[in-house]
């Protein structure tokens, strides 16, 4: 009681190069009878002002950063020094003692958040449930792009995509344009090329620089994967057998000692199938072999956008299964290999039970109750005829000419487990589109 209606300042040292500042505020009972205990807090940093939360509701952790703060506070880059903590307390009811908890995490930043300035994320731009259209690989002006962002978000509308992921080397800087741009005509997802000396990644759905340094003070692209996980992004090894040295020094992936449970997908086909800088016929086989291996990696595409020339007759689109258009359920489709690449011809499998109610099977895991599985695959769009390839563990089960549109049903006998995939191929066996796995076991 004697505490009512007074003040209270705790300091607290700021590190230098902190990224984020989080507290955890508290008190109780908050409740007495038919009033309650009022207790609020304002936060000064070495400066200035930064903030008052009052009044205070249970249950509130607050951060404040450069990229963001919770409300009541103002979003800045964390200076270093004496940071006040600035307990107000106008109104203690009971006799019984009113106990405060006050905890304060500086989160160190590395050099990880190097924008000052707070950026303005979208929201999820439609609830519809459905295949959507994307590029999850392209650079403008702030690395090695010919575009600036605004011209890149306007090819990418031209163009019809449903969300673009923007990827500079290294950088996060050219966010900022793009988002502008954008505004709710095409969802973008933040993403950075990991641009290392022995192997390129895609960071894809982060909200802050994932350090790109591999190799310094022992920060390895592990270390990497895993900061995109904790960012609930996702990490894909980009063009892993494209050329390397001296032709394109670190494009080619050569991390032996690399966890790959740590990665969630691989791109396979980056720009023309038949380009053959990049081998994508073998990346769709290293794929295939992680994939035999138990590795659940999505396998995407990507046309490294730089240019006007990169979109063009052959080069894929990923389409991704999500529930809403918004980044984490685009990122989580991608995770779950929701994903069908195609340079323009449809390609989808349903279970044929399933078949008028169940979108699609791509990415599910099935369990199946006796040792045969019927599916239907059904594909559109064929402009000259093609084979449709079925593949189950990779091994080429059947293969059939389709032209148009259609559907075959298959009954697939499974041992145990199995991995079906469908692709589309031109008679001289160019990609023309490929499946995810759908994944069945047979029950017991
Ligand atoms: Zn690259
Ligand atoms: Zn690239």
């Amino acid at each position: 009681m004697d505490d009512c209606c007074t003040y209270k300042s705790f300091i607290c040292e700021a590190p230098a190069n902190c990224r984020e500042i989080r507290i955890h505020f508290s008190y109780s009972p908050y409740i007495v009878g038919e009033f309650r205990n009022l207790i609020s807090l304002a936060l000064f940093d070495p400066l200035v002002f930064r903030g008052w939360v009052y009044p205070f509701e249970d249950g509130r952790d607050l951060i404040i950063s450069s990229q963001t703060a919770s409300d009541g506070f103002i979003s800045n880059p964390i200076t270093e020094g004496e940071w006040n903590l600035f307990v107000a307390i106008p109104a203690l009811i009971s006799e019984e003692p009113c106990t405060l908890t006050l905890e304060v995490e500086f989160v160190l930043a590395g050099v990880s958040d190097s924008l000052a300035k707070k950026l303005e994320f979208q929201n999820c731009l439609s609830d519809k449930s459905g295949w959507y259209r994307g590029e999850l690989h392209t650079h403008t002006v702030h690395s090695d792009g010919q575009w600036k962002g605004a011209e890149l978000v306007e090819a990418a509308k031209e163009r019809g995509l449903d969300f673009l992921m923007v990827t500079d080397h290294n950088t996060i800087s050219g966010w900022e344009d793009v988002l502008t741009t954008a505004k709710d005509d095409i969802l973008i997802v933040p993403g950075v090329e990991i641009t290392s000396f022995y192997g390129h990644a895609l960071a894809l759905g982060v909200e802050h620089w994932i350090d790109c340094r591999i190799g310094w003070e022992e920060w390895t692209m592990n270390d990497a994967a895993l900061a995109v996980r904790e960012e609930r992004g996702c990490f894909l090894v980009a063009h892993p057998l494209a050329e390397g040295r001296p032709y394109c020094a670190g494009c080619r992936w050569e991390y032996p000692e690399f966890d790959m449970s740590l990665a969630d997908g691989i791109e396979v086909w980056n720009a023309l199938w038949t380009d053959v800088t990049l081998n994508n016929d073998q990346s769709l086989l290293l794929w295939e072999d992680y994939r035999k291996k138990g590795y659940k990696l999505t396998a995407t595409s990507g046309c490294d956008v730089h240019d006007a020339d990169a979109w063009k007759d052959g080069t894929p689109y990923s389409f991704v299964y999500s529930e809403t258009l918004s980044r984490k359920e685009i990122i989580e489709g991608i995770r779950d290999g929701k994903v069908v690449i195609s340079s323009g011809p449809w390609l989808n499998i349903k279970s044929a039970e399933g078949v008028d109610t169940k979108p699609t099977i791509i990415g599910d895991t099935l369990i199946v109750e006796k040792d045969k599985l019927v599916l239907v695959v059904q594909y559109d769009n064929v402009l000259t005829e093609s084979w449709l390839v079925l593949k189950k563990n990779f091994q080429e089960l059947v293969r059939i000419l389709v032209v148009g549109s259609g559907q075959i049903e298959r009954e697939i006998p499974i041992y145990e487990t199995a991995q079906i995939t469908v692709e589309l191929r031109t008679s001289d066996n160019t990609l023309l589109a490929l499946t995810n796995p759908v994944h069945a076991l047979v029950q017991g």
